[in-house]
């Protein structure tokens, strides 16, 4: 395979976008958020064990994990929050791995994984860490833009998250996105696949 690149980078702060510059300039994006989704997902792979583990209350009526009630009970508690990993974190390792299978020879595969700094298992699959940074206002105000959430539910999300000095310091290159036409964004992620990966 080619070279293994992790994304990552705070909530809101810009990684799909990236992510969908790197696949255009053909990358294999590997979009951790959407494999853990399907899992969760009505007849995911991961619905029983979560059932099994947490009771049938975390079950919503369409047969999906109630993302809801869950994170409601993970907030703020780290042992519950273990256990859903548990049951996760392995099934995740193996839906990626497969997906990374199927990358032509030499093809650049892009892991996409928001708690990569958190992950030391992840760290480990990867040649290069590449951050998405900006600051923590305009990841609220484009998350609430978004999403409608309330800029408080984005503050207390990047509060559990890594900090941005802790992403900085795993950080082979940073791309800072912020005051950044769309167009100029592209521009980055170009000269740096230049670097990394085009001969
Ligand atoms: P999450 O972790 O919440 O999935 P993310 O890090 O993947 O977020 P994106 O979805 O790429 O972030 O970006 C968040 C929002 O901000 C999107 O609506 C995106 O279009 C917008 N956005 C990102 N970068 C820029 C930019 N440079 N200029 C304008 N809008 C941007």
């Amino acid at each position: 395979p080619g070279l293994r690149i992790g994304l990552t980078g705070g909530i809101g702060s810009g990684k799909s976008t990236v992510a969908r510059r790197l696949a255009a300039l053909g990358a294999l994006v590997v979009d951790t958020d959407a494999v853990a989704h399907a899992l969760t997902a009505p007849g995911g792979a991961a619905v029983l064990a979560i059932a099994a583990a947490f009771g049938p209350d975390m079950i919503a009526a369409d047969g999906a994990m109630d993302r809801a009630r869950m994170r409601a009970l993970v907030f703020g508690q780290p042992a519950q929050r273990q256990r859903l990993e548990a049951i996760l974190h392995p099934m995740i390792g193996e839906a990626t791995r497969a997906q990374a299978s199927r990358a032509r020879a030499g093809q650049a595969i892009v892991f996409d994984v928001p708690l990569l700094t958190e992950s030391g298992t992840w760290r480990a699959r990867v040649d290069r860490v590449l951050v998405v940074d900006c600051a923590e206002a305009t990841q609220v105000a484009r998350v609430v833009q978004r999403s409608g959430w309330t800029a408080d539910a984005v503050e207390r999300t990047i509060a559990q998250q890594a900090s941005r000095a802790q992403r900085r310091a795993i950080a082979d290159a940073v791309i800072v996105n912020e005051d950044l036409e769309l167009a100029q964004l592209d521009a980055e992620v170009d000269a740096l696949w230049g670097h990394w990966v085009a001969k």
